[in-house]
């Protein structure tokens, strides 16, 4: 491997990226966006890449349809084809096969009723995982799975670590690293862990580099992980080099912001820079809370009933952001500088045509 990316004749500065999950019909918050990502990767030089998050079993081919259309309609273009998940479900087994060859991974019996009751004892951390199954013994294993009658969920033995990063519009951000579900006991692959290896991976469909840094322990996911101010208080006595990712940019609802350290911490075991973080503004409803389907006309064809063009929606998202109310996704890259951007959320009504 070069020291650039994971696949040639690309852009050697990696790849931004949009990774809609196809449940429904893609509504203003989500294009706004995808419109921000688009705009990010292709300021800075990067590819783009679309991925289609359809391991949820509502999503549909249908939705996938309409969004590739109405994200076309703003303008926002890809490099190669969609990215589909459900197209590389062999791949997530096979990095999940080599984490446990690394004893980085342990069965979990745990219910979502055992769970809930572990998160209501005191000291526990919101949303943590306690540590139930971690140190389990073979035959105390075998006695959980033959109580419980069902396969145990993967879960990543994680370093109890403070994992620290700069976004690129929020600043700094710690959290703790958790032993995160790979794969749920039903096989479904977890959304923290697809997202982490589909943005090494980019468009390659090869998961061997990947496998051969998790087999040589590459990752060093210690204290200080995700840093990129260089403030030289990491403690990484046996740092070895990290891999480039091809997807070097991620931009996405600052909704989001409390899952990064998780994935940062993720992407640095598996042996990985972690990418430049760039959290966006959510659009809300009147009563700020995040925008949904519920909030009347808000989807692309339901703007068109009111009479709202597409170059008129791209003009309200360029004012909301700070910027003059362009015409057209290309008119809004040449005027977007994300040091101006405004970062309060959109209060989005349906308009008054
Ligand atoms: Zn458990």
């Amino acid at each position: 491997m070069t020291n650039g990316t994971l696949l040639d004749g690309v852009s050697m500065l990696g790849d931004g990226r949009y990774a809609p999950s196809p449940s429904g019909i893609l509504h203003v918050g989500n294009l706004r966006t995808a419109l921000l990502a688009w705009t990010y990767a292709r300021s800075s030089q990067r590819g783009f890449l679309l991925r289609i998050e359809d391991l949820d079993g509502r999503s549909r081919p249908e939705f996938e349809a309409a969004q590739l259309r109405d994200l076309s309609e703003l303008g926002i273009d890809w490099d190669g084809v969609p990215i589909r998940q459900s197209d590389r479900v062999s791949i997530y087994a096979s990095i999940t096969d080599a984490l446990s060859a690394q004893n980085l991974t342990f069965e979990c019996y745990c219910s979502r009723k055992d769970l809930a009751e572990a998160a209501s004892a005191p000291h526990h951390e919101l949303g943590f995982y306690p540590g139930t199954c971690r140190d389990l013994s073979v035959q105390q294993r075998a006695e959980r799975r033959s109580l419980t009658g069902r396969a145990p969920a993967i879960r990543l033995r994680s370093e109890a670590v403070s994992v620290a990063f700069t976004d690129e519009n929020y600043g700094r951000h710690s959290g703790h690293s958790d032993d995160i579900v790979l794969r749920r006991g039903d096989g479904t692959y977890s959304y923290n862990f697809v997202a982490v290896v589909d943005d090494i991976l980019g468009q390659s469909t090869d998961p061997s580099p990947l496998i051969a840094s998790v087999s040589a322990g590459n990752g060093n996911a210690g204290e200080g992980v995700g840093d990129r101010s260089g403030s030289g208080n990491e403690k990484r006595p046996d740092a070895r080099a990290l891999l480039t990712p091809q997807v070097t940019q991620i931009v996405r609802g600052n909704d989001l912001l409390s899952s990064t350290p998780r994935q940062i911490y993720l992407q640095k075991l598996l042996g990985f820079e972690p990418p430049q973080y760039a959290h966006v503004p959510l659009v809300v409803n009147h009563d700020a809370v995040r925008l949904s389907k519920r909030d009347g006309a808000v989807t692309l064809p339901q703007l068109h009933e009111l009479g709202i063009s597409t170059s008129q929606l791209v003009g309200m998202f360029a004012e909301s952001l700070g910027f003059p109310a362009v015409g057209s996704a290309q008119e809004f890259l040449e005027v977007f500088q994300p040091e101006h951007m405004n970062k309060e959320p959109w209060v989005f009504t349906e308009p008054n045509v």
